[in-house]
């Protein structure tokens, strides 16, 4: 080395040591020959009792692998370790170093100790930022979510405004989609999460401010998903509550718009629930659940519409809140039990068949009507235990009666089936089951389902096939209430049309419907049907029926519907005033 060269050597060894970065030089065991200024600054928290002897000891507590490491790398020399992060101090003195080890040759090894608390720092803050916002994203549809429909609700429902009034010119609208469920049930869960990103879109498409709704409001809407298959749109600066009556109305035809999911086409619709900002009282809590609330009546209005929310709701909810509770009590407790109408054949006055409905013996309210609460099983599943409740009972009695009836029993048993319990792919086995737990014919059940049902989905249909594949009959119920025309009813695979009791009730009164009922009773007939009219209360009734072609009645004119016992005695004083009528004797 030239005496220049050993000048300069000696200026680099100074710069290094007053270098703003720890360097130090130890032995293969880690024992330090030398070290700068700023690595004493850097380890002197590691090393509380200031020994700062041996590197790995100081990083025993933080880095307890460092011997191991070394150990590890055979090599003659190059990077053992390149930047390990440590945290050397915690609180006030928080502070984290970089730590690289080279080793220069078999018994000498370099490190260095940089402090990147700031790097970590910033990093940190931009975590903690994206994790900030992550927690107000919707993963799946990447919407905004409940947290951010909560805040800026809480926002316009306080009077801390600039003009320190309340401005009440925003709408909440609370969206759930009718009968996901199935979706998820018939399709496959992927298919469902594909369902609702596309409605996230078409929510948010359609909420645009450039779309041409954008005549009510200056602030853009805020549309967030609340979970599962709900939503919530928030729309600010309304001119009116018109305004968020006419974005409802919106929502529920473009969301009801068919979409095509993995080349299939799925339906859905959307009940949505509004809360104007002149009814939002309480807390941005009570004001989404008053919407959630609203959006339910919509749901049990038949889905597919908008409500606005209304005080008394609330009571409506909570009365149905306690039902659900209550129904679930009554399963268990056997406070459901099924009673009996009679079907009459409207030309020999003899019974044909029975129909079973099912009742609510409630301790305190006495016998609840299924229409309270066959809603509610909907909507909280309890359909199923119900029905299979239903059906197990009817099957058992009318095996019974079959037993011990004889002539006076009844040919045909009528079963309901709600929308719920067709779209559950258990049901053919339930009926099954039913059907040799009682010994059976299935020719003898007839499963009732309502029109409007039978008119939906291939799914529907499908089900609909499979229970006649049992060899039971299907009756179309309450005809005439739903959307299926008499040109589709070739499309249905039932038996039976049964005319509603709306139409059969101005029957005397009406030459319009009597004209309705003679196209069913003709068209039904035509496809190889049978018609049964519901509702019957008159003698007049009974006799225009018959003359229009109907060959069994139903109603209050032959019989309540009956408990099981006062059925049983119905059916035999029945069969005393007409009997069969007797064979026609062969000539002598
Ligand atoms: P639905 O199947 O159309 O049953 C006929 C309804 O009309 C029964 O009401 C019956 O009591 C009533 N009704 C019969 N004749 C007359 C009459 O002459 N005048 C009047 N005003 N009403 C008459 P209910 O028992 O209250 O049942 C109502 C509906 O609840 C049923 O309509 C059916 O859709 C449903 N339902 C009843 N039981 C069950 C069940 O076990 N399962 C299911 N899923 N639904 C059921
Ligand atoms: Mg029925
Ligand atoms: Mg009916």
């Amino acid at each position: 080395m030239t005496a220049q060269q050993g000048e300069d050597y000696e200026t680099l060894i100074q710069f290094l040591y007053q270098a703003p970065i720890g360097l130090i030089q130890t032995t293969r065991a880690g024992d330090i020959s030398m070290m700068n200024p700023m690595a004493a600054q850097l380890l002197m928290p590691l090393a509380p009792q200031g020994d700062l002897d041996n590197l790995f000891d100081i990083f025993q507590g933080v880095a307890p692998q460092l011997r191991e490491l070394v150990d590890a790398f055979t090599a003659d020399s190059g990077m053992v370790l390149d930047g390990l992060r440590v945290a050397t101090g915690t609180g006030a003195h928080a502070c984290t170093v970089s730590l690289r080890l080279l080793k220069l040759r078999e018994s000498a090894l370099m490190a260095s100790v940089t402090d990147v608390s700031a790097a970590v720092g910033r990093e940190e803050r931009r975590l903690a930022l994206q994790l900030g916002e992550a927690a107000r994203i919707d993963s799946l549809t990447a919407m905004a979510n409940r947290a951010v429909v909560l805040d800026r609700l809480t926002y316009l429902l306080s009077d801390n405004r600039a003009a320190g009034v309340r401005d009440e010119n925003f709408a909440v609208l609370f969206l759930n989609c009718d009968r996901f469920q199935r979706i998820n049930d018939t399709y496959g869960r992927a298919a469902g999460d594909e369902l609702l990103r596309r409605i996230a879109a078409r929510l948010n498409s359609v909420l645009r401010p450039q779309d041409s709704l954008d005549s009510g409001f200056a602030r853009p809407p805020t549309a967030a998903r609340l979970g599962s298959d709900e939503f919530a749109v928030l729309l600010e600066d309304l001119y009116s509550v018109d305004d968020a009556r006419s974005v409802g109305q919106r929502l529920v035809d473009l969301v009801g718009e068919p979409y095509r999911v993995d080349g299939r086409q799925i339906d859905v619709s959307v009940s949505v629930g509004i809360v104007p900002g002149n009814r939002a009282i309480g807390h941005a809590d009570d004001v989404l659940h008053n919407a959630s609330i609203a959006m339910r009546e919509a749901k049990l209005a038949g889905g597919g519409r908008w409500v606005l929310f209304e005080p008394a709701m609330r009571e409506r909810a909570a009365l149905r809140g306690s039902l659900e509770f209550e129904l679930r009590q009554a399963l268990d407790q056997q406070q459901l039990l099924v009673v009996y109408q009679p079907l009459v054949d409207l030309t020999d006055g003899r019974c044909t068949g029975v129909e079973a409905l099912v009742r609510w013996q409630h301790p305190q309210r006495g016998m609840v009507s299924p229409v309270e609460f066959i809603g509610i099983a909907e909507e909280t599943g309890l359909i199923h235990a119900l029905g299979e409740f239903v059906l197990n009972t009817a099957c058992r009695q009318f095996a019974s009666w079959s037993l011990n009836l004889a002539g006076a029993s009844p040919q045909q048993l009528a079963v309901n089936l709600s929308r719920a319990q067709l779209t559950d792919p258990d049901v053919v086995e339930t009926v099954r089951k039913a059907l040799s737990g009682s010994g059976l014919d299935a020719r003898r059940l007839k499963l009732e389902v309502t029109e409007s049902l039978a008119a939906q989905g291939d799914l529907v249909q499908q089900r609909l096939h499979d229970l006649k594949a049992l060899g039971v009959n299907l009756a179309l119920d309450d005809f005439g209430t739903g959307y299926s025309s008499l040109s589709s009813l070739h499309q249905l695979p039932v038996d039976v049309v049964k005319i509603d009791r709306s139409f059969v009730s101005q029957v005397e009164t009406s030459a319009h419907h009597r004209v309705l009922i003679q196209a069913t009773i003709n068209v039904a007939a035509s496809l190889g049907m049978g018609t049964v009219s519901e509702g019957i209360e008159t003698e007049g009734q009974a006799a225009i029926l018959m003359t229009l072609g109907c060959q069994t009645g139903q109603g209050y004119l032959y019989s309540r519907p009956l408990p099981a016992d006062d059925a049983t005695r119905w059916l035999i004083e029945r069969d005393r005033q007409f009997p069969a009528a007797a064979p026609i004797k062969a000539p002598a």
